[in-house]
């Protein structure tokens, strides 16, 4: 970890920071010079060495410590997005369904090249499941897959395609005659046609112009009956995208911004330290003072929340693997619970505070702050209103996911015990004042509706959901100040 922090400090940091000026965005050349089709999407050179390095620490490969791999996506997040942390979530991502379902030698020879890499070269990959009518609404999806009687061939737009250079897309789309979503690995090249950039039998009509990420292309697809590979039970296809990669995206979703907002503080500290007006250094305005300290509790809290989640997560993968972790059934249960809500309340929550974190941040810089040759914090506030409006479902569809899904627990798990148990070392009259005010929402019983009364109760909701994650932030920066 030592070798990789020096190794991000220095050099993958200034990678990330060349390739984020606004004139080395990813372009597109649609054909070569005899006119075929190609797409080829043209990135920077800092760009592809920034990609090489971070593939070439493997870190999905077999035996990679668990701590070791998050520490350091946790340090890659710090870039921002830089063209490469989306590709490397979706990565993950596709790991994990495949370590599941690789059930074939095509798909074997996938999972070794996204985890231990086939002759050096490591595999890269995206999720498409995005198309114009629906983004949160995925079973909305038009896509469709048609089984050939040896293959399945897709066809259809997606409409959101980032890291759409990606050799492998997981995407969703449906069984011609089903309504069910089912998932499909798609090949950007078959087998031999990557060197002569001819395509899976599918086109990039255009790169998206965007307002952050900008280093990631971002593209519209449509595939004209691309060769692709069934993942897991083609009925189960939502549940196992939800379950599955949407719970890791989300999860690294919610990890970046405590990376981010340590740095950008950190920064924004040490400028404070430097600059002088009105014959004194900024730090010692008390406003500025202020400022600063309140940059360091959003930092110090959604990082610690980030860490504890992930030790969760470790808990429940060991009771999976048959270790005895929990006293009883019942407590694995709530446990598996505890872990998927945390998850959109951590994505929701420190995706939202850091779009603030990074306004103040770069306030402390004044007319510095707001440009972009002085430092990357321009950048970095563009990737997190991104982070926090799209990527992983916006805020209304967490806020309602969570909803529902208390809702529904509550009769094996009723929700003051949840709240108890979940801020379990939170200060008493922080849990009872959530306790208290939980029962307005099972009464009123939906969010659904444009009433006087649904609205006050989705701003309360709102409300509520926040308090509750920083009650945990506050409960998890404890447990690190305590050591
Ligand atoms: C830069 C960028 C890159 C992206 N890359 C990808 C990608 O690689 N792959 C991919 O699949 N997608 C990608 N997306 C798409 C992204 O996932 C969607 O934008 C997102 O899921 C929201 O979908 P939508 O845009 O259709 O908005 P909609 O779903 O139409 O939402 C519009 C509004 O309605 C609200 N809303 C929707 N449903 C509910 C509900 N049930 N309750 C309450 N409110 C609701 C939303 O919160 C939002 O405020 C990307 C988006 C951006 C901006």
């Amino acid at each position: 970890m030592e070798r990789f922090a020096d190794k991000h400090a220095r050099k993958l940091k200034q990678l990330s920071d060349a390739a984020g000026t606004q004139k080395k965005a990813p372009y597109m050349m649609h054909f070569d010079g005899h006119n075929n089709r190609i797409d080829r999407i043209v990135r920077p050179a800092e760009t592809l060495e920034l990609e090489e390095e971070v593939w070439n620490e493997a870190v999905f490969a077999e035996g990679v410590d668990p701590w070791a791999r998050f520490l350091k996506i946790y340090l890659l997040t710090a870039l921002g997005e830089s063209g490469v942390n989306c590709a490397h979530c979706c990565t993950g991502g596709l790991n994990l369904l495949l370590e599941r379902f690789a059930d074939t030698p095509e798909l074997e020879r996938i999972h070794e090249h996204l985890t231990d890499g086939i002759e050096g070269d490591y595999g890269i990959a995206a999720q498409f499941l995005s198309e114009i009518q629906g983004g949160s609404d995925v079973a909305a999806n038009l896509t469709e897959a048609v089984n050939t009687g040896n293959e399945w061939r897709i066809y259809g737009t997606k409409f959101y395609c980032s890291a759409a250079h990606a050799d492998y897309a997981v995407i969703t789309a449906k069984p011609s005659g089903s309504d069910e979503v089912a998932i499909f690995l798609v090949p950007s090249w078959l087998p031999g046609d990557k060197d002569k950039e001819k395509r899976n039998s599918f086109v990039i009509n255009r790169i998206k112009s965007k307002l952050g990420t900008r280093e990631l292309p971002t593209a519209e697809i449509t595939y004209n009956g691309a060769v692709a590979y069934p993942l897991g039970d083609l009925k189960k296809g939502l549940s196992n995208i939800v379950g599955i990669v949407l719970s890791h995206s989300r999860f690294i979703s919610g990890l970046g911004p405590g990376a981010q907002m340590m740095r950008v503080t950190e920064e924004a500290k040490h400028y404070a330290g430097l600059r002088t007006a009105f014959g004194v250094t900024i730090s010692n305005f008390g406003l500025v003072a202020a400022q600063l300290k309140k940059l360091d509790k959003y930092t110090e809290r959604t990082t610690a929340a980030s860490f504890k989640l992930q030790r969760e997560i470790l808990r429940m993968e060991q009771s999976d693997r048959g270790e005895s972790v929990f006293d009883s059934a019942l407590q694995g249960k709530q446990h598996r619970f505890h872990v998927r809500l945390l998850i959109m309340l951590n994505k929701m929550v420190a995706t939202t505070d850091a779009v603030m974190v990074s306004e103040l941040a770069m306030s402390i810089f004044g007319g510095h702050g707001l440009m972009e040759d002085f430092s990357s914090h321009p950048r970095m506030y563009r990737d997190a209103v991104v982070l926090s409006g799209a990527w992983e479902g916006p805020k209304n569809l967490l806020l309602t996911r969570i909803f529902m899904d208390i809702q529904k627990s509550n009769e094996w798990y009723p929700v003051e015990e949840l709240i108890r148990n979940l801020l379990a070392d939170a200060h008493g009259d922080t849990v009872e004042g959530l306790v208290e005010r939980v029962g307005l929402f099972l009464d009123h019983g939906t969010l659904m509706g444009v009433d006087d009364k649904t609205i006050e109760v989705c701003e309360k909701w709102e409300k509520f959901c926040f308090d509750m994650m920083h009650a945990y932030q506050d409960v998890a920066r404890r447990e690190v100040a305590l050591g």
